[in-house]
């Protein structure tokens, strides 16, 4: 890595420190690459929002989020990845070397970049979200549905999503609750059919969130309810919240440069994390809206360094724009 006061220009940059990014440091460190890793605005990513972790295989008993993704920082930096922290606001992919422009002033330029920005999960901003994640409400169900075996579960939203984790959460749950702010779903009909046909699911309509009670010690106790039609406000009691109104991947900085599908998530070639833009990749929910767990996301990073580092080792001393291909 070279740098001067306000530039700096590593042969690798990987954006993001969720699990993606911090595989994809591991593999391209130990790769001898000595990648520059900048952490965004939530160092760790959305591991770090919760508590334990139960599906991340080679932890018998769990992990705390938080704990994992520390670890998994420290061995980065064991192979020598270099970990600043800024947030990036201007990218400029159009020529090599890629420039990247940071909030501290810096200008970060590289070789290879690659995405792990991830996805953030949309909150209702409802007073007790916040201070209740992960102690009964969560944004995955996958993640944390067993933790509520035989309890009352609420899921928000009325899209896909929510139904696909209110089908999902009927597996542990006494009973699940799906909760919509409208008197009608936005999910595809085969979802709807699901849900409408599933005996442990309740569809609450026209109904609005208003806060979430609890403790950090006794976890989620209930919901206030506003009913659209008759105004009228209800505690509802339940065990957990699940917010299943949907994700926004973190794109915006390469919008009209890489290619996105229609909601935002990058695209990448098939079986691959290989972007339009040759020298470009992407890994993480950045570019997954299917599963998005923490094991595919690391598994992601890695594809990407290896791909990263065969790619970088094709171009030997000179860029050969037509050989790339992508
Ligand atoms: P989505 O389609 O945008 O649905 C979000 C839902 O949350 C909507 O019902 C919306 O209500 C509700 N919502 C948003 N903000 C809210 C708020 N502040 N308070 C209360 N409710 C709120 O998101 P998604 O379900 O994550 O789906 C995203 C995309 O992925 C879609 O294209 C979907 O088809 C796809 N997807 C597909 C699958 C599958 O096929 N298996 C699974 C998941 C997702 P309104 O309806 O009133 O706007």
């Amino acid at each position: 890595m070279t740098a001067n006061k306000s530039s700096i220009h590593s042969k690798v940059i990987i954006l993001g420190s969720g699990p993606a990014g911090l595989t994809a440091a591991v593999y391209t460190a130990r790769a001898n690459l000595k990648p520059l890793l900048i952490h965004g605005p939530l160092p760790g990513g959305q591991l770090t929002t919760t508590t334990e972790v139960e599906n991340f295989p080679g932890f018998e008993h769990g992990v705390m989020g938080p704990d994992l993704m520390m670890n998994m920082e420290k061995q980065a930096k064991r192979f020598g990845t270099e970990i600043k922290t800024d947030v990036i606001l201007e990218s400029s992919l159009k020529n090599r070397p890629f420039v990247l422009k940071g909030q501290s002033g810096t200008e970060y330029t590289c070789d290879v970049l690659i995405i792990a920005t991830g996805a953030s999960a949309k909150y209702l901003n409802i007073p007790g979200e916040k201070e209740l994640m992960g102690y009964g409400v969560s944004t995955c169900a996958t993640c944390d549905g067993a933790f509520f075996r035989e309890k009352d579960i609420v899921v928000i939203g009325g899209g896909d999503s929510a139904c696909e984790e209110a089908s999902f959460l009927t597996r542990f749950g006494k009973k699940v609750y799906l909760i919509h702010r409208r008197d009608e779903l936005r999910a595809s009909k085969i979802m709807q059919d699901r849900v409408r046909s599933n005996p442990k699911i309740e569809l609450m309509l026209s109904k609005i969130p208003v806060d979430i009670q609890g403790t950090k010690q006794g976890g989620v106790t209930g919901l206030n309810l506003k009913d659209t039609k008759t105004g009228e406000n209800t505690l509802f009691k339940c065990d957990a919240v699940f917010l299943g109104i949907g994700h926004t991947p973190n794109t915006a900085l390469f919008k009209d440069q890489i290619d996105m599908d229609e909601n935002g998530y990058l695209a990448t070639k098939p079986n691959s994390t290989y972007t339009n833009i040759p020298g470009v990749f992407a890994c993480g929910d950045v570019q997954d809206h299917v599963f998005r767990q923490a094991i595919t996301a690391a598994g992601s990073g890695c594809m990407s360094a290896i791909e990263a580092e065969r790619w970088l080792e094709g171009q030997g001393e000179h860029w050969d724009l037509k050989a790339l291909g992508g």
